[in-house]
């Protein structure tokens, strides 16, 4: 499968006063078969960076790989179906849509690219979010836990290479979060695929193979094997 990278990626939002330097010069790699978390403080470039790297947003300069393919030199038909064929994305704010059952939700992705669910995986990815009795809910049914546990799903419906989840973990109890960063690292480790979190959070953290720090719009620091209190 593929990594992820991106390479002295600079992001300016705004002009003159109000200019914000998001990232200032960030190189990193996000190896396939590894699950990275994203530390830092508020403000120090976290989401920016994820929306970068996953093409939702573009870098002021720099570049931003999936595998082989530089994001910037894509057009926007062909960055579309990237997002869509190659990248799961868990947003913040879930971005569930209201009208749509659980089940809806998850498949979406799919019956956007005209794809057939397959039934055996589904039956799996809801199981291991713990969805099974909420399939024909809709959002506003749900707990917020639970609606971050669709987004989950949502994003690794599609069997994508890269994933890239912004606080997964930020609205779950502490069992539900173990099962979600359970399944971030199962997927990196067993079926090679690149997964990137970024959290607040040292025991989630903790469940990461690497963690990378920013910190004001720099990469500051890696920690191979992070353990809760080395993260602190
Ligand atoms: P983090 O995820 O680490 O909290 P962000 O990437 O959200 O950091 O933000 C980094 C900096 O960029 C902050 O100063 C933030 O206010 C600014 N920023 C983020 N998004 C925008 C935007 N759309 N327009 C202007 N400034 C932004
Ligand atoms: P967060 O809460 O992590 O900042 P948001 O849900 O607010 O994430 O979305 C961040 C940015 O990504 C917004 O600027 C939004 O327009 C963009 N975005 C959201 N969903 C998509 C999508 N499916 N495709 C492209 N851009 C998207």
């Amino acid at each position: 499968a593929d990594a992820a990278r991106v390479l002295d990626a600079v992001k300016v939002y705004g002009r003159g006063d109000t200019e914000v330097r998001a990232l200032d010069g960030v190189s990193v790699d996000f190896p396939a078969g590894r699950f990275t978390a994203v530390m830092g403080p508020s403000g120090s470039g976290k989401s920016t960076l994820l929306h970068c790297a996953a093409g939702l947003d573009t870098l002021t300069s720099g570049a931003a790989f999936v595998g082989g393919t530089d994001l910037s030199t894509l057009d926007d038909r062909r960055l579309t179906l990237l997002r869509r064929d190659r990248v799961g994305f868990v947003f913040q704010a879930f971005n569930l849509l209201p009208t749509l059952t659980v089940a809806e939700n998850i498949t979406l992705p799919l019956d956007l690219a005209g794809r057939t669910p397959d039934r055996a995986r589904f039956d799996r990815l809801v199981d291991t979010v713990g969805l099974r009795d909420r399939l024909h809910h809709r959002p506003g049914e749900l707990s917020g836990g639970q609606q971050q546990r669709v987004a989950v799903a949502r994003a690794f419906v599609g069997d994508p290479d890269v994933v890239f989840a912004d606080e997964p973990t930020g609205n779950l109890d502490s069992r539900s979060g173990e099962e979600v960063l359970r399944l971030l690292g199962r997927t990196a480790r067993e079926t090679g695929r690149t997964v990137v979190m970024v959290t607040h959070d040292p025991v989630a953290a903790a469940h990461a193979d690497e963690v990378v720090f920013l910190a004001d719009g720099r990469l500051v620091d890696r920690m191979a094997a992070p353990t809760a209190d080395r993260v602190l």
